[in-house]
């Protein structure tokens, strides 16, 4: 392959690097322990579902069901969602939707990856505003910096990957009042905090947009599920640019069966928020780590010393957490999902035992 050949756009971008699994407990990637084919009811449903099922036939191209099903548990209409695989599509197309090349975005940093890797696809640029010390957001520079640059898209990732910091919903407002363009709330964790959300918000503001997924605290990371919510108009123009049939028949089947659910699914997802808060405490105990306080259901944790040799112990005894290498954003740090007590238990007297 010649390099010429790429769109010059991205042709410096480092491969996507997903990490080879060998290991039992996989918490690099804030997936849900919850298989929901376990919750009662579910695989019965799904079966009798598969009856009518057609394959052989191209899918809804609006994934009509899935709206309704999100209508449903958002309280919102039908027609106020666009629905794909995977929030990471959605983001994809959101992008391509009000992006011109030499535009920016505006993100706080450090965050979730695929913002600034999608606007520089598309030959736009991202204004970053770091986080104050501790990773907690500057809620006064991101203001600033959407008055004065007016960016194309505000991104506020909330609560926020990797750091777990979860802003004030009235903070949001405020961007959206001194914003003449979109603001984009990724709220992929929001069912983890449970508060601060604006979905509520999409009749109020037409230039709001906020991102959900079923790949979290719904635990269907694997049947990719994600969706926009936004007003009437805004859902309109995405639509022009998605792929007519983006999701496939038989997420369009399942999801629905499983959001409703939902009762017995955030049983689980209050389970993870109670191990959390124990992981955390026992965490900030050990002498020469700092762990931040997360509304999400991962831990941001960093260490004095001893990355490496940690995340080697950790992987000789079946864990496999996210390591952040020659971070400049993050030095020294590791990602961790929060699953089980059992599971906590070894990744605590690892990190005892390395920084005795
Ligand atoms: C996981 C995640 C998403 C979307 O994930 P999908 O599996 O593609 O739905 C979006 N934003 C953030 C911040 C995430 O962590």
């Amino acid at each position: 392959m010649k390099t010429e050949w790429l769109r010059k756009t991205i042709a410096d971008f480092d491969p996507y690097f997903v990490a080879p699994i060998a290991e039992k407990h996989v918490i690099n990637a804030n997936e849900n322990y919850l298989n929901v084919l376990t919750i009662p009811g579910v695989k019965e449903e799904l079966i009798q579902a598969l009856d009518t099922f057609r394959p052989q036939i191209y899918p809804k191209p609006m994934s009509d069901d899935i709206r309704k099903a999100l209508a449903d548990y958002i309280g919102a209409k039908p027609e106020n969602f666009i629905v794909g695989n995977g929030g990471d599509e959605m983001i994809t197309y959101l992008l391509g939707t009000f992006l011109d090349p030499g535009d920016q975005i505006l993100i706080h940093s450090p965050t979730f990856d695929m913002y600034e890797l999608g606007a520089e696809t598309l030959g736009a640029s991202a204004i970053k505003v770091k986080d104050l010390p501790g990773y907690r957001r500057d809620q006064k520079g991101l203001l600033e910096a959407v008055r004065r640059y007016q960016p194309k898209v505000t991104v506020i990732c909330n609560p926020n990957n990797p750091t777990g910091d979860l802003l004030p919903r009235a903070f949001i407002e405020e961007v959206l009042k001194a914003a003449d363009n979109i603001v984009f709330v990724d709220e992929a964790y929001m069912e983890f905090a449970q508060k601060e959300s604006v979905i509520d918000l999409i009749d109020t503001y037409p230039n709001l947009i906020v991102l959900r997924t079923l790949s979290k605290a719904f635990a269907l990371a694997g049947m990719r599920c994600g969706y926009l919510a936004a007003d009437e108009a805004l859902i309109e123009a995405i639509a022009k640019i998605k792929a007519p049939y983006n999701l496939n028949a038989f997420t369009q089947l399942f999801a629905p069966i499983v959001i409703r659910h939902r009762e017995d699914i955030f049983k689980v997802r209050d389970a993870i928020c109670v191990e959390r808060d124990r992981l955390y405490a026992a965490m900030k105990e050990i002498p020469s780590v700092t762990v931040y306080p997360s509304c999400t259901n991962f831990l941001l944790v960093q260490v004095d010393k001893k990355q490496e040799e940690i995340f080697e112990a950790l992987r000789r005894k079946d864990i496999l957490v996210k390591i952040y290498r020659n971070s400049q954003d993050i030095p020294n740090g590791f990602r961790i999902s929060v699953t089980t007590k059992d599971v906590d238990d070894v990744l605590i007297s690892v990190f005892r035992e390395a920084l005795a």
